[in-house]
């Protein structure tokens, strides 16, 4: 299940554009497979992130466990992921 980030609709529609050109150009530093650690079982899967929307909810595959973002995390992969998500980094990149 995937749910936009809390911003106006305009402000993510640019963001995207801009994500985009920067993958297509370069991909420096962007990365869309990541490694989600369970925190119950210590499983690494790997998972893909979408560009566009932030995944709040990830399933482990081992043990079922519901993961969600830890307070302060916009998805289940700036909490337990390898990576930062895709908005996270194009933000990164931008500042
Ligand atoms: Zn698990």
């Amino acid at each position: 299940m995937t749910s936009r980030c809390a911003r106006n609709d305009t402000h993510v529609a640019s963001s995207i554009v801009i994500g985009i050109r920067q993958y297509q150009k370069g991909q420096a530093g962007m990365k869309q497979n990541t490694l989600v650690h369970c925190p119950m079982c210590g499983r690494a899967s790997s998972a893909t992130m979408p560009v566009d929307a932030c995944v709040v909810v990830y399933v482990c595959p081992q043990c079922n466990t519901v993961l969600r973002p830890r307070p302060g995390d916009c998805c289940v992969f700036c909490s337990y992921g390898d990576d930062r998500c895709p908005p996270k980094q194009i933000h990164t990149a931008n500042t």
